[in-house]
């Protein structure tokens, strides 16, 4: 790490130190201790991973900046800064809950601002999450949010559960489910994918239940399967819930249940949601849908696994087993 780096990362460390100080013990940080509590998030937890809170001045941070003797320079390659036209700046994040976010070694080099309250921001311009913007620290394509807290437990349990948004692993994380990651609201990238294979082979899909989300596990199945030789299984959280939502709802062992024991395989998965925007009453739906799924099945590796999903599609489409078995060579040999 380069001298830059370093004095980088202690504006962060300060920074996230001072959000979090805010967040805690003032006035000003209120209204953000009520919406985290109000989320079930404990004090304990905000604190350990070290939550805080933007206030809603535009100069908070620059004035610590200034007494600081921060240079201009540091200031602008941090990202916590906008520089105005006239090289003045004003701050990033402002009246926003402050996620740090760490590097693998758990040093913060970057942050996701949560707006406090969707209704404050009439017209709804604002993102929801923003995060800091690509700095020679921060690379949103490499950071996986927990990595540097989940590291030990992931190796130690074998596996890794892969969650869509912050507050699906801070909830998981608190229903003693220590082993979740995200990554930045976009899909998964290579890099992140092999962070994960370093310490791991196995990962739980995880994201929301709803069609995003849904569609968004498609995704990543196809991205893990093309890059990497984890072995994969997929949980749908019901009533199109977040994970965080479905704890709220249904409590901390009903999570861990649903974590254990509802997984599916990858092509389980894919048979059910590729019957989305199907109907299989109709008869060329019914074969559009076998194709698909004959051409994903042909992919699977075991042989047992393959038999179990064929006698269930037989049973399902009324078809004899001798047939999709053909058709399960014809579609072999074209995939070769
Ligand atoms: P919350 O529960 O706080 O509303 P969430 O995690 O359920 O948030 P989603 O809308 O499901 O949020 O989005 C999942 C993830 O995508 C977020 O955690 C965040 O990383 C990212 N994300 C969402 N909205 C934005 C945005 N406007 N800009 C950047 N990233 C975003
Ligand atoms: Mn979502
Ligand atoms: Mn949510
Ligand atoms: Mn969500």
């Amino acid at each position: 790490t380069s001298t830059g780096q370093q004095q980088l990362i202690a504006l962060h460390e300060r920074t996230r130190d001072l959000y979090h100080h805010l967040l805690m013990n003032t006035k000003a940080g209120e209204d953000a201790l009520t919406y985290l509590h109000e989320r079930g998030l404990s004090d304990e937890l905000i604190s350990e991973f070290k939550i805080g809170f933007a206030p809603s001045q535009r100069d908070f941070l620059v004035q610590v900046a200034q007494q600081d003797k921060v240079n201009a320079d540091l200031m602008e390659r941090s990202g916590l800064f906008i520089r105005r036209d006239d090289g003045s700046f004003s701050d990033r994040f402002y009246q926003r809950v402050m996620f740090p976010l760490n590097d693998f070694r758990g040093k913060p080099i970057g942050f996701s601002g949560r707006m406090l309250k969707t209704e404050e921001f009439p017209g709804n311009d604002q993102p929801k999450y923003l995060n800091s913007p690509e700095t020679e620290l921060f690379n949103k394509r490499q950071v996986l949010f927990n990595f540097d807290k989940a590291r030990n437990e992931i190796r130690k349990q074998g596996e890794a559960v892969l969650f869509e948004g912050f507050m699906d692993v801070l909830a998981a994380w608190q229903a003693d489910i220590k082993i979740g990651l995200a990554s930045m609201g976009t899909s998964l990238t290579e890099q992140q994918i092999a962070a994960i294979e370093r310490i791991t082979g196995q990962v739980v899909i995880a994201y929301d239940g709803d069609d995003p989300g849904q569609a968004a596990t498609d995704r990543a199945l196809a991205i893990l399967d093309a890059h990497s030789r984890l072995t994969l299984a997929t949980v749908t959280v019901p009533e199109k819930l977040d994970p965080d939502e479905y704890l709220r709802k249904y409590g901390v062992a009903e999570l861990q249940n649903l974590l254990k024991h509802g997984r599916q395989t990858p092509f389980a998965f894919k048979m059910q949601y590729h019957k989305k925007g199907l109907n299989l009453d109709n008869e060329s739906d019914r074969l559009k849908y076998l194709e698909f799924v004959m051409q994903d099945l042909a992919k699977v590796q075991s042989p047992v696994e393959q038999d179990l999903y064929l006698g269930q599609l037989a049973v399902e489409f009324h078809l004899t087993r001798e047939s999709l078995k053909q058709q399960l060579q014809m579609v072999r040999q074209t995939l070769r």
